[in-house]
């Protein structure tokens, strides 16, 4: 468990800028600028537990960089959540914001607990606790958070009824992720997972793929991971892993991807059982861990859990030709490089996982403008993107012969440096002006 004051996480995460940068046009005062996340808040909260006792649970909201609008990013529940941790995934909003050209700076927030140990009504109180103590932090036009890991729109729907309750005034723009019947938008359950899937079909489509013989493992089977595993599923790609905290199963012959959405949402289990009516079957599959199933022999890796899960010391194993980040930083930067050597093909996390927070985007927009999208519009607007930056991100990295990451980070890097250019640099302030140039 990292120390308070430990930055590994963030350290090894803006590595990335620095690697980017020669292929990059931003000034190195630009860069140092996003070396230093803009505000960090850390706050206690007490809860009131059922039984009556009092418990206090650490709390972190980082905003990482303005420069191109209100700070945008989720909230995580998780036992592990630390400071450094939310400082790198503030940084990753940025960037991703950036890539995908949304008018959003990046941020990130958590809480240090284990929601499985909370019953509801406690999880409500934990939720509207963080808010109070959150709220001068947050707003439509400063700082608006989203779901993460083991939050939902549940949770998001308490929290945007306690801000509201705080400013007086219904505030549905405060909060995105949030249930459809409170100012969620439609299409934004699947969205992270949709806008992945936008990205396998660019590639399917550049590299001839047949989706039947593509063998796709997935490590994570949560909101992110379920939706990829479903899209890919109907459009007949094979999904023969999947895992979940407790670890995995793996069938060469590929899952019936509902079936295990609907058991695993039903009863908490990964368990491949298939229903069809009141009959039910339970296929044998091989019990396998989490490790096993990023070193499986298949064509396509997708990892959708955590950070870090592909390392220096795993990543000899990897055998997947192609690796498509659902997850937030799920490959350290010695593993990148150790990727970038054997050309196994990164769609990067700021990139893959964008989806999520295009359809933020869209749920704000309509907040903001009281009129609502079908999911058609949503879904067209977010393919419309998704493949626009896609392509851009993969065209770049062909033309300078470079990763798709570092590609990525450039594609942001010269969105950002326009923008923090625009209110003046050194060249500028010393007179020895290149002129500002315009954004793409
Ligand atoms: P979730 O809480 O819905 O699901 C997380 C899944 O990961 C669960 O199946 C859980 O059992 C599994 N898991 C937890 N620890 C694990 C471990 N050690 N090994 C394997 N599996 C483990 O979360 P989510 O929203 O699907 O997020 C998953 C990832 O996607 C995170 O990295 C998150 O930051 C990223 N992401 C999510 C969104 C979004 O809109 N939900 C957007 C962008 C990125």
């Amino acid at each position: 468990m990292p120390t308070s004051d430990s930055r590994d996480v963030f350290d090894d995460a803006i590595k990335r800028l620095d690697r980017a940068f020669g292929y990059a046009r931003i000034d190195e005062e630009a860069l140092e600028k996003l070396k230093h996340p803009k505000a960090i808040l850390q706050v206690s909260i007490p809860l009131r537990m059922d039984d009556g006792s009092l418990r206090i649970f650490e709390g972190y909201r980082v905003r990482h960089d303005d420069t191109r609008g209100p700070t945008k990013g989720g909230i995580r529940y998780h036992p592990n959540v630390n400071l450094d941790e939310v400082m790198a995934l503030a940084f990753w909003m940025t960037i991703k914001c950036a890539v995908v050209g949304i008018p959003y700076g990046g941020a990130k927030g958590g809480i240090t607990v284990n929601p499985k140990e909370l019953s509801r009504l406690e999880l409500e109180r934990l939720s509207r606790g963080f808010i109070r103590q959150m709220a001068d932090f947050l707003g439509p036009d400063t700082d608006i958070p989203a779901p993460d890991v083991y939050t939902n729109p549940m949770v998001m729907g308490w929290m945007m009824d306690e801000y509201s309750k705080i400013a007086r005034r219904h505030t549905p723009a405060v909060i995105t992720g949030k249930p459809v019947e409170l100012g969620g938008s439609l299409g934004r359950d699947d969205a992270t997972g949709r806008g992945a899937f936008y990205c396998i079909q660019e590639l399917e489509k550049r590299n001839g793929w047949k989706p039947e013989e593509v063998r796709v493992a997935v490590q994570g089977f949560g909101n992110a991971g379920q939706a990829l595993a479903g899209l890919l599923h109907e459009a007949r790609y094979k999904i023969v892993a999947v895992s979940d905290s407790t670890g995995g199963i793996y069938e060469p012959a590929g899952f019936d991807v509902p079936s295990l959405v609907r058991f695993k949402n039903e009863s908490r289990k990964l368990k491949a059982v298939y229903c069809h009516d009141s009959v039910c079957e339970v296929i044998d599959a091989r019990q396998i861990t989490n490790e096993e199933l990023l070193t499986l022999d298949v064509d396509l890796l997708v990892p959708a859990a955590l950070e870090n899960q592909i390392t220096a010391e795993n990543v000899e194993q990897i055998k997947a030709p192609v690796i498509v980040e659902l997850a937030n930083g799920p490959t350290s930067s010695e593993a990148d490089a150790a990727l970038g050597d054997r050309h196994t093909l990164v769609v990067p996390d700021v990139l893959a996982n964008a989806g999520g927070v295009v359809v933020s985007y869209f749920e704000w927009t309509q907040n903001k403008q009281g009129f609502y999208w079908t999911l058609e519009e949503v879904h067209q607007r977010l393919a419309a993107i998704m493949t626009r930056e896609f392509n851009s991100v993969y065209d770049f990295a062909e033309e300078h012969g470079i990763d798709m990451r570092t590609a990525a980070y450039a594609h942001a890097l010269n969105r950002i440096g326009t923008s923090i250019e625009a209110l003046g640099t050194q060249h500028y302030f010393n007179e020895q002006t290149p002129p500002v140039r315009s954004s793409t």
